[in-house]
């Protein structure tokens, strides 16, 4: 992989760009995604959004949401369009895997593949430029920075500012997790000079819920939740009738896994969804406990150091059986 830098020249002559992100996006892989789209349309480029599969309903607020392609839903478009591509941007992922039924197609694509991203142990091989770096809070501001380091701050406006706000803000927790640096409230600072209304992005993030959603985690926090405290742990485990008893809809457990965090000494919290189709993993820790390893070596999943996801073919409860297990070969890190 070269580095992002050979593609800045090549930026002045427009091209047919695809820009995809993982499954199941959180706002981080949407913003990042659609502001890069968006400052790419600014220099005459031809931008198609693709996302593997569909997204939450608080993310649709961001500006040119409603032309994102859900790779599920209307499969043959996206590969009508993903067949035209000369540059497929591959933001917020880290390995093919994350794009679920896309992967196969886009190991077979002969685009360039260019990766923007900060999660640990890209799939380097596959992309041709790209960037990776883990110290970074959020991909949005890594496309932040591939703006301003190829000389086009100029360009970016308030709709670009929110796309990159949304995902820089909910990535650092609202600036509270160490990644939320020096540079990241610079970024800020020149992302309010654009106009941004940030107080309207926090309403439409956290503010848009329906009242399920709220009884729903008001029933797992008393029902479902255990804690270890002998591990300093917490486990949240949903079987599938809650989601369909509260409707639950993509996006509606985003969040629900940071709650144990908030008890005293808790340093692991895991949250096990049964999603039917897949049991589904996410992973939070406070301090060095390194969910990423975790995450991979139990769970068949990854990403950083203290937020990380994975999945599961077993049943809910033999999940939690292995978690389990897991939790007790790991008791002395998390003392
Ligand atoms: P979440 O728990 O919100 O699904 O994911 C937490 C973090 O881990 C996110 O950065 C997400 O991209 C990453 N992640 C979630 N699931 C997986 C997975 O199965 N594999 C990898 N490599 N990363 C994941
Ligand atoms: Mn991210």
């Amino acid at each position: 992989m070269r580095g992002i830098e050979e593609i800045y020249p090549l930026l002045e002559k427009p091209r047919r760009v695809v820009i995809i992100m993982h499954q199941k996006p959180d706002a981080d892989a949407m913003g990042s995604s659609l502001g890069l789209s968006l400052f790419l349309r600014k220099l005459g480029h031809h931008t198609t959004v693709i996302s593997p599969t569909n997204w939450a309903e608080w993310l649709k607020w961001m500006p040119d949401c409603a032309s994102v392609i859900d790779y599920e839903f209307a499969t043959e478009k996206a590969i009508a369009v993903l067949d035209q591509a000369e540059w497929i941007f591959c933001v917020d992922f880290n390995t093919l895997i994350r794009t679920r039924h896309m992967a196969a197609r886009l190991r077979k694509s002969p685009a360039q593949k260019i990766l923007i991203d900060h999660h640990q142990q890209p799939e380097t091989p596959v992309f041709a430029y790209g960037v990776s770096n883990t110290a970074k809070s959020s991909t949005s501001e890594m496309v932040y920075d591939v703006i301003v380091e190829s000389g086009h701050a100029g360009l970016i406006d308030v709709d670009i500012a929110a796309c990159l706000y949304a995902g820089v803000m909910t990535d650092t927790g609202s600036f509270r997790f160490p990644g939320a640096s020096a540079d990241v409230h610079r970024m800020v600072a020149a992302l309010k000079d654009t106009g941004l209304n940030h107080t309207q992005i926090h309403e439409n993030l956290f503010d848009n819920f329906l009242e399920n959603r709220l009884r729903f985690i008001g029933f797992v926090l008393s029902n479902r939740m255990e804690i270890f405290y002998e591990h300093n742990a917490a486990l949240i485990a949903v079987p599938w009738k809650d989601l369909v008893k509260y409707e639950i809809k993509t996006g509606d457990t985003e969040g629900l896994v940071n709650y144990p965090l908030s008890i005293q000494g808790i340093k692991l919290a895991a949250l096990i969804i049964d999603r039917d189709e897949e049991v589904k993993c996410s992973f939070r820790s406070k301090g060095d406990f390194d969910v990423n390893t975790f995450a991979r070596t139990y769970f068949d999943g990854g990403g950083h150091v203290n937020a990380a996801g994975g999945r599961s073919t077993d049943t809910l409860e033999v999940t939690v059986q292995r978690f389990l297990a897991a939790l007790n070969d790991n008791s002395s890190q998390l003392q």
